[in-house]
Formats: structure tokens, sequence, C-alpha cells
């Protein structure tokens, strides 16, 4: 028997991993399987971009970088964070690590004492949650509902707050609800958040991603005065199509950032140093390939929208303002049979989609919010439509 540390156990695995191995399993056994459980874009990486990439390589940029990051590329992160939330940050505000996750699981090692209180508003990506538990840390799920836009209630948030919290975690455009922020609600959250010593992280990875007329408000930009409180984090992956880049980083008070960067100093030291070079490239680039790719997942997400709201028993409750996920209610299919099973939850909903309609989902318990289904529509509308039909015959199907 191996013994792991006990404080493992206090981490689930991830929920998209395991659907990732079972597509992976399942195809290498020959199976026709359309993934929308993906988090990640179907374009190529733009090519100037990865030019950048091989070209910092022949140049010799294979060695070490300072632990934060390149100088140069905070300095791109500081002007293009400027330039978006009109805040300026000092490059000793920023450190560049191993993806947002990585930024991510930094914060909850730097900030977060056993026993300390996180709001973390649900639905939500699993990883905020997880990074918490295993550093101890008491993490309080603040359900947000359908009819809310999936935005937390601000009189529940201000209940949550009076009892202390070490930190508040959001995400927007959210990850699997695609939900948004207003510039008023943004407001509203900012003169409640005024009066609590807690700090704010805020999730901007799908930031660029977004596909109402006008662009969502950060929180920094509305708030400005939360600045000293307020983590933000960002990167590359979404945006650019760079997930194995492996480039996010972090805007944030400087002793915060030196507190990761003291982490980071004893775990992974940097980023690898021509991925860094490749993100300062997609930073100082022509940020068309940006709108080309957003374009694109538009059309995704009003096909998609519309063949799920012809499904019976799949609710898609507003389409999705920003990110590449629908995450649609599966309510209305509870209690029915399979040839297979009995659909008592939403993971076997999504068994079932898996094993008998050759596509894979996510489960919305994944999120924290049974009852629902996350479908990506990071790839092409004929695999979109494709998908769609199958699961029209799969639930016709269903007695
Ligand atoms: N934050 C959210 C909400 C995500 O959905 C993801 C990836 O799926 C990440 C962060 C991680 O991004 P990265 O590839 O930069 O680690």
């Amino acid at each position: 028997m191996v013994e792991l540390a006990r404080r493992l156990q206090n981490m689930a695995p991830s929920g998209t991993a395991a659907v990732f191995s079972r597509v992976a399993a399942l195809r290498a056994q020959g199976a026709d399987i359309i993934s929308l459980s993906v988090g990640e874009p179907d374009f190529p990486t733009p090519p100037h971009i990865v030019e950048a990439a091989a070209e910092a390589m022949r140049r010799g940029a294979t060695r070490y970088t300072e632990v934060p990051g390149l100088r140069s590329l905070r300095e791109a992160i500081v002007a293009d964070s400027k330039k978006r939330r009109g805040v300026a940050h000092d490059i000793s505000e920023v450190v560049v690590s191993t993806g947002a996750k990585h930024v991510l699981y930094n914060l909850a090692q730097v900030l977060y004492d056993p026993g300390d209180r996180v709001l973390v508003p649900v639905p939500c990506w699993g990883s905020y949650v997880e990074q918490a538990r295993l550093c101890g840390a008491d993490v309080v799920l603040i359900p947000c509902a359908a009819e809310d836009a999936f935005l937390p209630d601000l009189q529940v948030l201000a209940r949550e707050l009076a009892l202390g919290a070490k930190a508040l975690v959001l995400c927007a455009p959210n990850n699997p609800t695609g939900a948004l922020f207003s510039r008023d609600y943004l407001r509203d959250l900012g003169q409640l958040l005024a009066g609590h010593d807690c700090f704010v992280i805020v999730d901007e990875i799908y930031t660029h991603l977004h596909y109402e007329d006008t662009a969502p408000g950060s929180l920094l930009e509305v708030v400005p005065a939360l600045k000293e409180r307020l983590l933000v984090v960002d990167g590359v992956s979404k945006a650019y199509a760079m997930t194995g880049f492996r480039v996010g980083w972090l805007l944030g008070p400087e002793p915060v950032v030196r507190g990761v960067e003291r982490m980071q100093g004893q775990a992974t030291t940097h980023v690898a140093t021509m991925c860094q070079a490749a993100a300062e490239a997609a930073l100082l680039g022509d940020q068309g390939c940006i709108a080309t790719m957003r374009d694109a997942y538009r059309k995704r997400r009003d096909l998609i929208c519309a063949g799920l709201q012809g499904l019976e028993g799949v609710d898609v409750f507003q389409p999705p303002a920003g990110a590449f996920y629908v995450f649609a209610g599966v309510g209305g299919l509870l209690g029915k049979s399979s040839e297979t099973r009995i659909l008592e939850t939403d993971l076997d909903i999504a068994h079932w989609l898996l094993e008998e309609a050759g596509v894979a989902v996510v489960p919305g318990a994944a999120f924290f919010a049974p009852g629902h289904i996350r479908l990506s529509y990071a790839t092409s509308e004929a695999q979109i439509s494709e998908a769609l039909s199958r699961m029209q015959r799969a639930i016709a199907r269903l007695t």
C-alpha cells in the first residue's frame, strides 16, 4: 500500500480531464466520438507567434530567465493591461507562470491558510475549489441561478462577506456559463467589496472572447480603488490559441507578487524561455487573429444554441455572452431510460451521450452545478451540426 500525503485526499481530480481520458480511450478502441468537452481553441496558433518561438530558440533564448519572467514580456503585459483595463501596473506587480492554472495554484498556496474562508460562486471552473481545498481552506460555494444570468446575488454575497473571507474568486467571461458582468453590476460589487478586507481574484482568461457589441468591463477598470486587493489572472491560452505554450500571468499588489515569486522560485522557476518570447510576440503583434477567431466562435455559438433549443428536455437559458461554452439544463431528461441505463443524474446523461450517441460533454457536477451539461463550441460548425443530430436521435430513443 503506497501512502500518499493526507492533504491529497482533500482534492478531487479534474472532471474535465476525466472526460478527456475517457474520450481518448474510446477513440483508441476505434469509436467515432465528437468531443464537445474540450476547453481549448481548435484553431492553429497564428504563424507569427509560432515563428517568434522558433526565432527565439535560434537566437539562443534557451536559458533561464528571471523567476517572474522576461522583463520585456512583463513590460508587454503591463502595456496590454493598461490599454484594456485603463489602470497602470508597474512590472514589479507582474509575475508570469505556467498558464493561468498555475497562476491560480500559486495564489492559493500563497494566500490560503487552513480554515480560511474562500468564496466561490458556482457554477465555476473546478480548479478554484480543489486548489483551495488542497491548502485546507474552507470553500464556500455560492450558487448562482440561471434566472440571474448565473451572476452571484449581491445580497447573498454581502452576507457571506460579513462572516469574513480571505478571498472571493470570480471568472468573467465565465467557464462554464459564458456569463459576463455588466459595468453596473461591477460598480455595485465594488461598493460591496469596499467595506471588506478580502482579496478578489478575477480570472479573465476568456476576456477577449465576448460576443456582444461592447467589450465586457473588468473589475479593475470599473473600480480602480480596489487595485491593492485585486488579483487579475490572464494569459495567452484562449485568446491566441496557445494552450500548449503554458503562459499565464498575475497582475496584483507587490507583496502578493513577491510571495508568488518566492513560491515559484522553489517549484518551477519560470515559464520556458521560448514560450515567453512567443507570448510577447502575441501581445505585441497584430491583434487581428483574435477578431477572426471570435467571429467564428460567435457563429458557432448561434448554431449550437439554436440546435440545443430544439432538443426535447434541454434548456438553454440564454445564449452565453462570452467564452466558448454553453451550460445547458438537462433536468427534462432526468428519469428517462435509454437502452442501457436510467438517466438519474447529469453524470448518467454525460455517460449516455458519450457511449450511445458518440458525443462527449462535461457533466454539470464537475462545475458544482448538477442538472446541467457543458458543451464546448470550440470545434467546427460541421462537428457541431453532427453532434446535435446525434443528440436528437439519442433523445428520440429515450423512453
Ligand atoms: N481559468 C479558466 C476559467 C479556464 O477555463 C482555464 C482552462 O480551461 C484556465 C483558467 C487555465 O488556462 P491556462 O491554459 O492558461 O492554464
